[in-house]
């Protein structure tokens, strides 16, 4: 077999559907966020990020940085193991504290990414449950899809968002089943926050475990960072509470945090968490200097909040389409991958702004879209001019404006 034509064949798919994916060379500022710098065909461009999921700037605050210096300083550079072969330094013992406190739950258990923390633990229970069916959101992110398909147990994918379709579809399954609900808070792409009392009042009704992804909301919501779920009072509710120490907290890693049988459990059975270097202990202060700066302060989501509401009043203003939600994302539709790459290079080369477009798989066909994440270091500036350039552009393109 000719190989490389068929990679070829693949990738030249990928241009013709408009869905190849470029990634932009950027080289981040410690201290200038969300201003950095592109490297592109052998030159330097300044931009400003405006679609970082480093939320609130956390992977430049002065006490995460000097946390992570310190610690390398003092206990070197990488972990020295798997967490099971002399790998378990105290850095990991604290940061699980630090995260079994904020979710309210007896225990946490770290994984190196977000993504390795849904896939093993979904994958481990799902397997492990005795005649397990997993009940899925319709929209739920690839790690937890993945790891649910990798355990082999039945599924049933409930409508997004829809408790009474969760509901029906609970109601056919033999009770003797094992159950598992999984589903996320905040969902990435259209910003929109899942009815999570709701989800847990049906899921206890059938007895069923539940399964929180709070990725796009610890560190966000919450008065202590806690997710959506410590917002709205209901972490003694959910089960297991999942979250990422990559995107607000502007660190690295993943978890789960629940009872500590439960973290046992997965801890002693889960292939993804046991075979697998820990993070460096650098890494695990960083996370705890982070955690521990957003339990006590409320500028960061304060001063994100106020530039988010800007964002949509000028966006109104100037009639440029946006989805509405609840959440801090703001996604601009395009409906169509080619115009959002088009739209994406050009904001880019003509207005040194970078916004990365979504398109399928990421999100379905027809809905493709920029999607905005504005940071709570965005100045008023910055704001002016992504929405100047983005009307510019509307016109330009001739693309379709409400009236607000
Ligand atoms: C990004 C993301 C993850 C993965 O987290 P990482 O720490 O980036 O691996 C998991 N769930 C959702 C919903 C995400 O968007």
């Amino acid at each position: 077999m000719d190989f490389e034509s068929f990679f070829q064949g693949k990738l030249e798919d990928l241009h013709e559907e408009g869905r190849y994916r470029v990634f932009a060379d950027l080289e981040r500022h410690a201290g200038q966020f969300p201003r950095a710098t592109r490297y592109f065909e052998g030159e330097k461009r300044d931009v400003s990020i405006w679609c970082s999921n480093d939320y609130l700037g956390m992977g430049q605050n002065k006490n995460v940085m000097d946390a992570m210096k310190n610690a390398i300083d003092a206990h070197g550079a990488g972990a020295g193991g798997t967490r099971n072969i002399s790998g378990t330094n105290h850095t990991h013992v604290l940061l699980e504290e630090e995260l079994a406190d904020l979710h309210g739950k007896e225990a946490a258990l770290l994984f190196t990414s977000g993504y390795v923390s849904n896939w093993a633990s979904l994958t481990t229970l799902a397997s492990m449950l005795p005649n397990c069916v997993v009940f899925s959101d319709a929209d739920n992110h690839a790690s937890m899809i993945e790891g649910i398909r990798h355990s082999k147990a039945e599924k049933r994918i409930f409508k997004h968002n829809d408790w009474k379709d969760l509901d029906e579809k609970l109601s056919k399954v033999d009770p003797d089943c094992a159950k598992l609900v999984a589903f996320e808070s905040v969902y990435s792409m259209d910003g929109d926050i899942a009815p999570i009392k709701e989800i847990c009042e049906i899921a206890k009704k059938h007895g069923a475990l539940t399964y929180l992804d709070e990725v796009h909301a610890v560190g966000l919501y919450g008065p202590r960072g806690g997710g959506i779920a410590e917002e709205r009072g209901l972490m003694d509710q959910i089960d297991i509470i999942e979250g990422t120490l990559g995107k607000a907290f502007g660190v690295m890693g993943g978890y789960i945090t629940g009872t500590a049988k439960l973290c046992d459990f997965i801890r002693s059975y889960a292939s993804g968490f046991i075979f697998t270097t820990a993070l460096p202990p650098a890494l695990a202060a960083g996370a705890i200097a982070s955690i521990q700066h957003l339990k006590e302060s409320n500028w960061e989501r304060m001063q994100q909040r106020k530039n988010v509401a800007k964002v949509r009043k000028g966006l109104e203003k100037a009639g440029i389409p946006y989805m509405k939600n609840d959440s801090h994302i703001i996604p601009v539709m395009v409906g169509d991958a080619k115009k959002a790459k088009f739209l994406s290079d050009y904001l880019l080369d003509k207005y040194n702004i970078y916004v990365q477009p979504i398109n399928y798989p990421t999100v379905a066909k027809g809905t493709e879209r920029l999607r905005i994440t504005p940071s709570p270091l965005h100045t008023q500036e910055d704001i002016d001019h992504l929405v100047t350039s983005l009307s510019e552009l509307w016109s330009q393109c001739a693309l379709a404006r409400q009236v607000a």
